[in-house]
């Protein structure tokens, strides 16, 4: 139990705390958590006679394996003895080896450098200095804007709001002040829906802007937070072959995507391509710190290196965190040594049987899923009060936004909680 009075606790978090795109001072009374176990989260009182709810957002993809797991807990106790900080300049340590070992095994075949960083946003940032440092030690300083497609999503600093959908996304606010990417449309919605059109589209961009191009960046497969769509993997072979012919970098922000969530390992594997640079975060710890890591090729790395000024520009103070490497090396153990391909498909089978009635539902447009993602769109901005209100009710913790009411449990979950889960999708879509 928290120490503070709840209604106390919430008159000082509304005063004081900011939470994500919220205002200061609050508005609304967030739920207190008190503790974490399994695929439940614990709540310091009762709210609409639900102490515990399932959590069908794994904090926001990351929790793979839930919360407070025994393997993982083990990892950080172990490693919060030896030390739980200590910088990376100039010193290295085991914990960030074996997770780079690890990261190096598990990607595509080219990809061999690991940067670790501490939050994917900033894996963005390092991956788009390592493509226009690229450029500028080849001479090609004038490559230095990003290319990417409308409707995506990579982070909250700045480089990466300049890679965001410029109109329905996020960060329209900014508009002006950003750096000036390019943009191509948004891809053909739906996994199934290539269109030799769309992929000449593509073509046509990458050959049209390559002398100022650094690289492509996309999210591949999935569409995160610019509106939850799927795509084709077929238009990652295009943007590859595009990108080889025409001399352009290719970064997949694979954030959301990394750790199975779709069904293969990583997005790349849908398609079987490989990136020049690959970003990772979210799961990368299993949702217990903030850690990223950014890859590259060998041909990146040594293009660097080749320059005038021969260092990569970045070194966070939190750098390949210890404490946070040693969990990922545990969490990325856990994942690969049991067949979670098997339980994503689960999870996949769930979500279609639970979600499919959505579809008759008044006000719903679509239902999708793939791997452990289920998707419900409605013609209208969700109420997202009453839509979570409604899933509360129901004993589920989901967090709908725009016009979206969307799950991805962690890996762990059981049949009998997805069906809940899904029932409190169908709830929220109804009320949202
Ligand atoms: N890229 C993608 C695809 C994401 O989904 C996110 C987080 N929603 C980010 C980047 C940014 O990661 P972080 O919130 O850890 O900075």
């Amino acid at each position: 139990m928290p120490e503070l009075p709840v209604p106390e606790l919430l008159a000082l978090d509304r005063a004081h705390v900011w939470h994500p795109y919220a205002p200061m001072p609050g508005r609304t009374d967030p739920l207190v958590v008190d503790s974490a176990s399994g695929v439940r989260l614990r709540l310091a009182e009762p709210v609409h006679g639900r102490r515990e709810l399932i959590d069908g957002m794994s904090s926001w993809w990351s929790a793979l394996h839930g919360y407070n797991h025994p393997v993982l807990n083990e990892a950080a106790r172990g490693q919060l003895e030896r030390m739980s900080h200590v910088m990376f300049g100039g010193l290295t340590h085991e914990p960030a080896v074996r997770l780079a070992q690890r990261l190096v095994e598990i990607t595509p075949e080219p990809l061999r450098h690991v940067f670790l960083s501490d939050s994917g946003s900033v894996s963005v940032e390092v991956a788009v200095k390592m493509c226009l440092q690229y450029w500028r030690s080849a001479g090609r300083p004038a490559k230095r804007r990003l290319l990417t497609w409308r409707g995506g999503y990579h982070g909250d600093t700045w480089q990466p709001m300049s890679v965001c959908d410029p109109d329905g996304g996020m960060h329209q606010l900014w508009s002006g002040v950003l750096p000036e990417q390019i943009f191509a449309d948004a891809p053909p919605a739906g996994y199934d829906a290539y269109d030799e059109s769309y992929a000449d589209h593509l073509r046509d961009m990458v050959a049209r802007h390559a002398d100022e191009t650094a690289a492509v960046i996309v999210e591949p497969v999935v569409q995160n937070a610019g509106g939850m769509r799927f795509h084709s993997p077929a238009y990652l072979r295009v943007l590859r072959e595009a990108c080889d012919e025409h001399g352009v970098l290719l970064v997949f922000d694979e954030i959301a995507t990394g750790f199975g969530r779709t069904g293969t390992l990583f997005a790349a594997g849908h398609a079987g391509v490989a990136p020049d640079v690959m970003c990772l975060g979210k799961a990368l710890t299993g949702g217990y710190l903030s850690m990223a890591a950014t890859l590259c090729t060998p041909e990146v790395a040594e293009g660097i290196s080749r320059g005038e000024f021969p260092v990569l520009a970045h070194g966070p103070t939190f750098m390949a965190n210890p404490l946070a490497a040693s969990i990922a090396h545990a969490s990325i153990g856990l994942l690969l040594d049991q067949d979670w391909a098997l339980e994503v498909k689960r999870i996949e089978s769930a979500l279609r049987e639970g979600l499919a009635p959505a579809a008759e539902l008044p006000g719903v447009t679509g239902v999708r899923v793939l791997g452990a993602i289920g998707v419900v769109q409605l013609d209208h901005p969700v109420d997202l009060a009453a839509a979570t209100a409604a899933a509360v009710r129901a004993g589920v913790w989901l967090r709908p936004f725009r016009d979206l009411v969307y799950v991805m449990p962690p890996f762990v979950m059981g049949d009998e909680d997805l069906g809940t889960v899904c029932e409190a999708v169908l709830a929220a879509a109804v009320a949202g």
